[in-house]
């Protein structure tokens, strides 16, 4: 049996460590966030300096929930790896909030939403869109949302590769017929690289809405929501939109994550 008194201080020996532990002895506690190398205009590596969107959006949700962080670039195919073993705590860089995902991953509310596309070469002129896909060779990147669209493709044969710039580089080289990814990288692509060998063809497809992940039950997703309205309710989220994407956003944050939530209620296909 537990006295009274003994239970007591138990109590203020809780609340003593709680505060300890909270106030880290004066020091504010550095999250680790990844970010990747090579998602343009996301957040990419140029002449060793991290930039893009998510770079400038993070910055701003950091500060607003009054979060001191270090941000770590790797390639695509760690940034899960390194979120599930806790090598970083968080990662933003284009994640597709994903039904499957989430039974390993807490995500942020969406802060942008997107779709994926179709590229070929520009000569080519069977392929119109995701429809025209069967038998042909379709490059994508691996692990990504779009690896997984094309999967579904009946008879595509699926090319996968860990670096995005493997992909478009086969597209210009007609290696392969096609290609599908995600449309501001692939836009961002044709307008910097493709020196117009490659085309985008067809609508865009499939609803990407890009959120920070983390691992389950980690205790940062809560600051960084609280961070990501306060930016959309100040103008700093518009301000950004339109310095990377040269207009005003279609739909701010709080509309992406109703009508997300929405569609995640109503999904029938699993696994997307
Ligand atoms: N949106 C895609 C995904 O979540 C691709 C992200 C990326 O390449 N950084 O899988």
């Amino acid at each position: 049996m537990v006295g009274m008194r003994s239970k007591r201080s138990i109590a203020l020996l809780a609340v003593l460590l709680v505060m300890v532990a909270g106030s880290g002895c004066g020091k504010k506690e550095t999250v680790k966030v990844g970010i990747e190398q090579n998602f343009r205009p996301f957040t990419y590596m140029e002449n060793g300096d991290k930039k893009g969107f998510e770079v400038d959006l993070w910055q701003a949700i950091a500060q607003k929930a009054d979060m001191k962080y270090e941000l770590v670039p790797m390639e695509h195919g760690e940034l899960i790896k390194s979120v599930k073993s806790g090598a970083v705590d968080l990662a933003i860089a284009g994640m597709t909030v994903s039904n499957a995902r989430k039974n390993n991953f807490e995500y942020s509310s969406p802060y942008f939403q997107t779709g994926l596309v179709v590229l070929t070469s520009t000569d080519n002129g069977v392929i119109k869109g995701k429809e025209d896909l069967a038998q042909k060779v379709v490059a994508t990147k691996n692990g990504s949302t779009a690896f997984n669209y094309a999967g579904e493709i009946q008879g595509a044969k699926i090319r996968s590769y860990s670096n995005v710039a493997d992909v478009y580089n086969e597209l210009k080289n007609n290696t392969v017929d096609a290609a599908i990814f995600d449309e501001r990288n692939a836009h961002d692509f044709l307008q910097d690289k493709a020196q117009g060998q490659v085309k985008m063809v067809g609508e865009t497809f499939n609803k990407e809405r890009y959120a920070v992940v983390g691992k389950k039950r980690n205790k940062y997703i809560g600051k960084v929501n609280q961070g990501i309205e306060s930016i959309s309710k100040d103008g700093t989220y518009e301000t950004m939109y339109a310095k990377w994407f040269g207009a005003k956003p279609d739909k701010m944050p709080d509309k992406i994550k109703k009508e997300m939530e929405y569609e995640m209620q109503h999904e029938t296909v699993k696994g997307r």
